[in-house]
């Protein structure tokens, strides 16, 4: 039972029914659709065969909509691009056409913010950072700019200014019309490019709630400004992913690792998914066999406490999709039966951050399944917030959280060490629930009579946030109890 979950981006090179159910077989917990790339009926298409393979094969996948956010971009230039010269003055406007004025090139932008939002004397980069350049002066329509690192520019090349806060707030319109897509067809998380502050949260949290959706936002972390923030965005978001695309953009691309290992560690300590993304088997695009350096990537992902590790261009357009995910699985499952060796993120009782009922019986089932030797550790879980706790501990049993709620069976698809069970009827006496948890865990063989398990689970039943029972539980033993 691997605990670390796989999230992989489908594109043309997934988006079939056969290799995604290979996929799902192979290790693949969610499915993360890319709203910047794609139509509504490519996404749509996904979804259905993601919606039947659940039916079909009983594998719990998540869907994650990934909304494309204010991503600025350079307009139309001639089709072959064009030359900036180090050294040499551009311009930048907002508006469509690409011109000559001067000797000098005024390159178009897709943001109408930009004179207002880009100080004098801060920096634009290019084509993922490929390009860089000094902005000099703001004239009366126009940014100049020196470039300071050349190249050829592309048409709708992305831009970014790295460190300055932009006034274009998401959602986007183009957010909005795609999440109110995402809810009808019911995802189970949404994630929100560039944010930068808690509110940016809310925001969508209101509109999802609006709409009775259950939708848990992932933040994606990905601007220098959400790094100054993140305390309030990892407590406002359900879930945190690390975007490391743009951040090597944004951010110094050398500060990356220590960037990550913060992030994780703060996620881990308020008990949030975090996913670590971006290039992690990145060759495989190409190859059917990672480098040795994207293998190690993988594995300190695991060893530093992620949740879950993400696959983007390598299952949405590359040539091995499948060997990915096979590749991925069994760095996790190699890593994970050595991560005894080294324990040393693990949470212990002193500096989580919360503390209370719940946490003290997560904690004390965690160490009592662990002295005991227990097969499986049971959570009854509503919101699923119970079983983050538990997770949150990183114990080596197996940790069986049974909901009679859809929605939270999805979403415990993305927590580490968890398998969710869904178990529809809800009974409110104490003996009524070990008598149908046990009858749900023989029936879907999980366990057999004889096993020990430790049980977590609330009474008044059925109310979130009320587990305050612990049992420990020999599977047969049901009269005796
Ligand atoms: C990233 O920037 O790393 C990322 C995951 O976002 P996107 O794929 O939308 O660029």
């Amino acid at each position: 039972m691997k605990k670390t979950k796989i999230i992989c981006t489908i594109g043309p090179a997934s988006n079939n029914a056969a290799l995604l159910s290979r996929m799902a077989e192979a290790g693949m917990n969610v499915v993360r659709l890319n709203f910047s790339h794609g139509t509504h009926n490519d996404h749509l298409k996904v979804i259905e065969y993601i919606k039947d393979l659940r039916k079909k094969s009983g594998i719990n996948i998540g869907i994650l909509q990934d909304l494309s956010g204010p991503k600025i971009r350079v307009g139309s230039l001639p089709d072959h691009g064009i030359v900036l010269e180090k050294n040499t003055v551009v311009y930048f406007y907002h508006g469509a056409d690409y011109f000559i004025d001067s000797n000098s090139a005024v390159i178009p932008v897709n943001y109408p913010h930009l004179l207002k939002d880009v100080n004098e004397k801060s920096t634009i980069l290019l084509d993922d950072g490929l390009l860089e350049l000094a902005i000099e002066k703001k004239d009366k329509n126009r940014l100049r700019a020196r470039v300071i690192r050349g190249g050829v520019l592309k048409s709708h090349k992305g831009i970014n200014f790295p460190n300055q806060i932009l006034s274009q707030r998401i959602p986007t319109t183009k957010d909005l019309e795609d999440l109110a897509f995402g809810i009808k067809h019911e995802v189970d998380f949404v994630a929100l490019s560039f944010v930068q502050t808690a509110d940016d949260i809310r925001c969508v949290k209101q509109k999802i709630r609006a709409k009775k959706s259950k939708a848990q936002i992932i933040a994606k972390l990905e601007r220098q400004v959400a790094l100054k923030n993140v305390d309030e965005i990892i407590a406002a978001a359900d879930g945190i992913m690390v975007a490391r695309g743009d951040l090597g953009i944004e951010t110094d691309i050398s500060m990356i690792p220590i960037h990550q290992k913060m992030i994780v560690r703060k996620c881990n300590l308020q008990s949030k998914p975090v996913i670590i993304a971006t290039q992690m088997l990145d060759s495989m695009m190409r190859n059917p066999i990672p480098t040795r350096a994207e293998v190690t990537d993988v594995a300190n992902a695991i060893y530093d406490g992620s949740d879950a590790i993400m696959l983007s261009g390598e299952t949405a357009v590359g040539k091995y999709p499948l060997q990915t995910v096979q590749m991925m699985n069994k760095i996790a499952d190699n890593v994970e039966h050595n991560l005894g060796l080294d324990r040393g993120w693990i949470i212990d009782s002193g500096n989580h951050i919360k503390h209370g009922e719940e946490t003290a019986i997560a904690q004390a089932v965690c160490q009592s399944a662990k002295d005991l030797k227990a097969k499986f550790i049971v959570v009854h879980t509503m919101s699923g917030q119970t079983a983050r706790f538990i997770s949150m501990f990183r114990p080596e049993t197996p940790i069986l959280a049974v909901t009679p709620l859809e929605s939270t069976y999805r979403q415990l698809s993305l927590i580490w060490g968890i398998t969710p069970i869904l178990l529809p009827e809800i009974k409110y006496h104490f003996m009524d629930i070990i008598k149908s948890t046990e009858a749900v865990l023989l029936k879907t063989r999980y366990v057999k009579i004889g096993d020990l398990l430790v049980i977590s689970t609330g009474l008044p039943t059925a109310k979130p946030g009320a587990t305050n029972l612990m049992k420990i539980h020999t599977v047969g033993d049901i009269q005796k109890s």
